[in-house]
C-alpha cells in the first residue's frame, strides 16, 4: 500500500479529562475508500478533526500527503477536503460565490472552469446563482461537498454524508464518491450505516469507546458482520419450540408468539426456505414474517467481547 495518511500513536484527552482517542495507529491508502464505522460518541468527529488540524492531538503523530499536520499545518491542510457534519456556510451567498470563496481560503488561484466542473458533477450548476438559505437541505448538502472540492484537494473527509438524506441522494452521493475515486480522490467517510460502508468502502475501521478495534477489507468484514435475523410472527402461540425445529437454533420470543431464526447472510444456504417448509409440516402456521440485520450495536458487543476473548 503506498499509504497518503500515516496516523501512529494517536491519542485524545478533552480538556474535561474524557478520553475520546486511545492509541490509533492507522494508514490509509492512496485512492481507496475507507469507512469508519462506529456508534454515536466513538471518536470518528475527533479523529477526523485531528487529521484536518482542527483539533489538537494529546499525542502522537499524523502525517498527509508527506506533511506533519502540526509542524506543516498549511501543506497538509491544502491536501484535505473536509465536508463536516454541520453546514457552516454564509447563508445570504450564491451558490457560485461562496465555493469560489472557500477555493481563495487555500490560497488557490481563481479556477472558474473548476469550480463549473465541480458544480456540474454535483448537479447545482442550474443553482449557481441561487442563494444558499433558498436550497433544500439536499442542495445545501451538496455545496458542502463542492466547498471541500474547491481547491482540488487529494484526500476527502465526508463526516457522516448521508445521516438524514433520503435514499434516492443518498444513492447520488455514492455515486458521486466513487467517480471522485476515479479521478484519484482518497475518501474517508464516517458513517453509523453498515449499509454504507457496504455499499462503498474498500476497507472499514470499526471503532468504538475511542478504540479502533479493527481495520479490514470489506469482504472480509462482511463476512463477520453478515449476520439476520428472520422473525416469525406466529398464528399461535408455542409453549415451546417443537424438537423437531432443533436445527435452527430458534429463539422464542414475545410470549410464545415469536420465533426468531439467526442466518449467516453470506452463506449458500440461509437455511430460511426449509425451515419455512418444516414448519408447514408441523402444521405451526405464521401471520408474519420480517428479516433485519443484526444491529451495529450488536456486532459491536461481538467484536469488542471477541477482542477481549483474544
Ligand atoms: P457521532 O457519531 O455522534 O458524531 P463521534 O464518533 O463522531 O460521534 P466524537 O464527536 O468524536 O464521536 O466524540 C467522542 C467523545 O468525545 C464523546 O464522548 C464526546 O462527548 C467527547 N467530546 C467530543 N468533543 C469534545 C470536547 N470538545 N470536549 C469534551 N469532550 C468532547
Amino acid at each position: 500500500m503506498d499509504p497518503i495518511i500515516r496516523i501512529a500513536g494517536l491519542t485524545k484527552i478533552y480538556d474535561s479529562g474524557h478520553q475520546a482517542l486511545k492509541p490509533v495507529d492507522l494508514e490509509i491508502g492512496r485512492g481507496e475508500i475507507f469507512a469508519l464505522l462506529g456508534p454515536n460518541g466513538a471518536g470518528k468527529t475527533t479523529l477526523i478533526s485531528i487529521i484536518c488540524g482542527i483539533v489538537r492531538p494529546t499525542s502522537g503523530s499524523v502525517i498527509v500527503d508527506g506533511h506533519d499536520i502540526i509542524s506543516s499545518y498549511r501543506e497538509s491542510r491544502r491536501a484535505i477536503g473536509l465536508v463536516p457534519q454541520e453546514l457552516t456556510t454564509d447563508q445570504f451567498e450564491t451558490v457560485w460565490d461562496t465555493v469560489s470563496f472557500s477555493r481563495g481560503l487555500f490560497g488557490k488561484a481563481r479556477n472558474p472552469a473548476h469550480i463549473e466542473r465541480t458544480l456540474k458533477q454535483l448537479s447545482l450548476w442550474d443553482k449557481r446563482d441561487t442563494k444558499i438559505k433558498e436550497l433544500s437541505g439536499g442542495m445545501k448538502r451538496r455545496v458542502m461537498i463542492a466547498k471541500a472540492l474547491s481547491h482540488e484537494p487529494r484526500i476527502l473527509f465526508l463526516d457522516e454524508p448521508t445521516a438524514g438524506v433520503d435514499v434516492e441522494l443518498r444513492r447520488s452521493m455514492w455515486d458521486m464518491v466513487r467517480e471522485l475515486r476515479e479521478q484519484g480522490v482518497t475518501i474517508i467517510l464516517t458513517t453509523h450505516y453498515i449499509e454504507e460502508a457496504e455499499e462503498m468502502a474498500d476497507r472499514v475501521g470499526v471503532i468504538s469507546r475511542g478504540d479502533l478495534i479493527l481495520v479490514e477489507e470489506k469482504s472480509a468484514l462482511m463476512a463477520k458482520l453478515g449476520k439476520r435475523e428472520l422473525a416469525l410472527t406466529l398464528a399461535e402461540p408455542l409453549a415451546a419450540i417443537p424438537p423437531e425445529l432443533a436445527d435452527w437454533q430458534l429463539e422464542l420470543k414475545g410470549e410464545g408468539n415469536q420465533l426468531v431464526y439467526t442466518f449467516d447472510a453470506n452463506a449458500e444456504r440461509t437455511g430460511i426456505a426449509s425451515l419455512i417448509r418444516r414448519l408447514t409440516d408441523l402444521g405451526i402456521g405464521f401471520k408474519d414474517l420480517a428479516t433485519r440485520e443484526s444491529s451495529l450495536e450488536d456486532i459491536f458487543v461481538n467484536l469488542v467481547h471477541q477482542g477481549r476473548a483474544a
